[in-house]
């Protein structure tokens, strides 16, 4: 392979993070690489719940019309708890496959004018001075190394780029977990009257099967009409889980609750099971340093309840691509001047508070209580 050119800024992952950052890097004239182990379309396992943080960044994108085209707009939510309690909740966001989904922003970075390399797996890190300096990567049967100003770590959980920097962080208070599969002919009106609301779907806290929770919700542009939705759950720590298969528990799931029996009676599964870790605040780390900024799941970031997966990744992204620009301009990639111009994360007690706030999601006694307290007030 030929000796690379040093480029402005390489992006490892073209996930939905490091195509945003790729996109927005590229529309301000940066000489910016985007690498992908994969080739897309790719499957990534994910609810596919496509909420507003991240559709702000796909307008100033301009790619909300063709976001809008192969997508289903959920307007409400059933909840269920595990003692059965229902309620009803508006939940407005877009639901598509990830696989349409992260194709249309790779296409989108690409556009903007982000150089794409498909099928790269990145190795590890290139670190000289105490500065990241590029990557070492195995593209097209070579190994060999591309050099840059700046590495961006898009690359997701299981960051090879936390990993070779060595800011990883070990397991902390869990690792989430979770799994989905695609289902045709889920009778989504058993969950609500027919034509009631435009899209829905449901959310289950079971207590059975804890700690956990399931959804199913119709997924792009026919999801409503045939019944095509996603099938999936998360678990809080895989390792604390019963020991028995999520796909067992997921069963369990369908065959105690009769309302949802009935959804999935005639119900066919049409891809297998695909599973993949969540990384939330719990398990934060140092975000950027000489060289380096990570973001998306790669820095941990989510924030269930509060700030979904994808638009975590979409406003890091953004974040990201601004610190940069200023960055290269600047001919200054070091730590301090990244702690000056990338906003901080909530402090520690904020922390705690919001790690508190996503074990509670995956405690169906607790959730019983907020849906009593939900029905009660109306
Ligand atoms: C089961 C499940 C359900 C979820 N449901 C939702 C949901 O409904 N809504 C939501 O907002 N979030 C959800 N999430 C979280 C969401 O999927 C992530 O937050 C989101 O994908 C983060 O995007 P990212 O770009 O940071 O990482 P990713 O989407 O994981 O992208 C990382 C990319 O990096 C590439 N890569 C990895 N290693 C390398 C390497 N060494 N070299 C080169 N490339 C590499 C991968 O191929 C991949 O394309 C869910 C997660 C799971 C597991």
């Amino acid at each position: 392979m030929m000796q690379q050119k040093e480029r402005g800024a390489i992006i490892v992952g073209g996930g939905p993070a490091g195509a945003i950052c790729a996109a927005y890097l590229a529309k301000e004239g940066v000489d910016v690489l985007l690498l992908d182990k994969d080739r897309f379309p790719r499957q990534k396992p994910c609810g596919d719940l496509v909420g507003e943080g991240i559709t702000s960044h796909i307008e100033k994108l301009e790619i909300i019309h063709e976001l809008d085209e192969i997508s289903t707009f959920i307007k409400r939510i059933k909840i269920i708890t595990g003692s059965g309690r229902e309620a009803i909740m508006p939940f407005e966001c877009y639901s598509l496959a990830r696989a349409d989904l992260d194709m249309l922003l790779l296409d989108t970075a690409a556009k903007w004018g982000a150089e794409v390399w498909q099928g790269c797996q990145v190795t590890d890190v290139i670190e000289e001075e105490g500065f990241a300096r590029g990557v070492k990567i195995r593209y097209r049967g070579c190994e060999t190394e591309v050099r840059s100003k700046l590495v961006i770590g898009a690359d997701g959980a299981t960051s090879q780029v936390a990993k070779s920097l060595g800011v990883m962080k070990e397991k902390s208070s869990g690792r989430g977990y979770g799994q989905r599969a695609y289902f045709k002919g889920v009778k989504l009106s058993k969950v609500l009257a027919p034509g009631q609301y435009d899209a829905y779907g449901v959310f289950c806290f079971d207590e059975l099967v804890k700690p956990c929770y399931f959804w199913a919700v119709p997924v792009g542009r026919t999801g409503v009409e045939e019944g095509y939705c996603n099938v999936g759950m998360m678990v809080y720590d895989r390792e604390t889980f019963r020991g028995m298969s999520l796909e067992e528990s997921f069963n369990q799931w369908v065959k105690r609750n009769p309302i949802i029996a009935e959804m999935f009676e005639d119900a066919k599964q049409i891809e297998p099971w695909l599973g993949g870790d969540i990384t939330d605040a719990s398990q934060r780390m140092e975000h950027f340093g000489n060289g380096f900024i990570l973001i998306g799941d790669a820095a941990a970031l989510m924030m269930p309840l509060k700030k979904d997966g994808l638009s975590k990744a979409a406003d890091s992204a953004a974040a990201a691509a601004k610190a940069a620009v200023l960055a290269l301009r600047k001919k200054n990639c070091s730590r301090e001047f990244f702690e000056e111009v990338i906003k901080e994360e909530p402090q520690e007690d904020k922390l705690k508070e919001d790690i508190l706030m996503i074990q509670s999601l995956y405690d169906s006694k607790l959730m019983d209580r907020i849906i009593m307290n939900l029905l009660n007030n109306g």
